[in-house]
């Protein structure tokens, strides 16, 4: 497999707890910003994907500056600028927002790994030849109900590789955001500090 390069995270359930509605409504998922200073430690590459959603392009704005206070610095952000009632191209299982991340940090697609919660990030993942850790969502509404149930079915089974797409990219079920950095970097016992 391609040594990964580069961690792409979806923002809403995953990198944070459900979608926030404003700058004060930013509360980062559990062990994200461990996870995210493991990952930067080894030398990988950080980014954020993320669909507008409800918020206007200025309040988004004003979200992931807050994002970036908190949990950054990112290497890149691809951000879906299209409403959510768009029926745009940027939503997984289109691969249109991974295929710009990956252009922006001159990485080739599956020197990235896509962190998502759906069967469509997966999707996306492996159309481009990207690894693709999956956690069970959280309860946010970023996803259909039809394809959580598959990483959440995943999960319960613990951290396993379920499948193999086309050119033997992985998707991998992770229990948890640390789980993510366990599964991309070589662990160590020391933690940050
Ligand atoms: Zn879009």
């Amino acid at each position: 497999m391609t040594r990964v390069q580069a961690v792409l995270f979806n923002r809403d359930g995953v990198l944070l707890d459900g979608v926030p509605r404003s700058p004060d409504d930013v509360r980062p998922a559990p062990g994200a910003a461990e996870t995210l200073w493991q990952l930067r430690r080894h030398g990988l590459r950080t980014g954020v994907i993320t669909l507008r959603g409800p918020l206007t392009e200025a309040e988004t704005r004003r979200v992931d500056t807050r994002v970036d206070e908190l949990l950054g610095p990112f290497d890149v952000w691809a951000v879906c600028p299209h409403a959510a009632d768009a029926d745009c191209r940027c939503r997984a299982p289109e691969p249109a927002l991974l295929l710009w991340a990956a252009g922006r940090l001159c990485t080739a697609p599956a020197a990235c790994a896509l962190v998502g919660d759906t069967a469509a990030d997966a999707e996306a993942a492996q159309r481009v030849g990207a690894r693709a850790l999956l956690l069970p969502t959280r309860g946010n509404a970023t996803g259909r109900q039809g394809e959580r149930e598959g990483a959440e079915e995943g999960a319960r089974a613990g951290e396993t590789e379920v499948g193999a797409g086309a050119g033997g990219t992985a998707v991998q079920i992770v229990a948890d955001l640390p789980a993510v950095a366990r599964a991309l970097v070589p662990q160590t016992p020391d933690g940050p500090g």
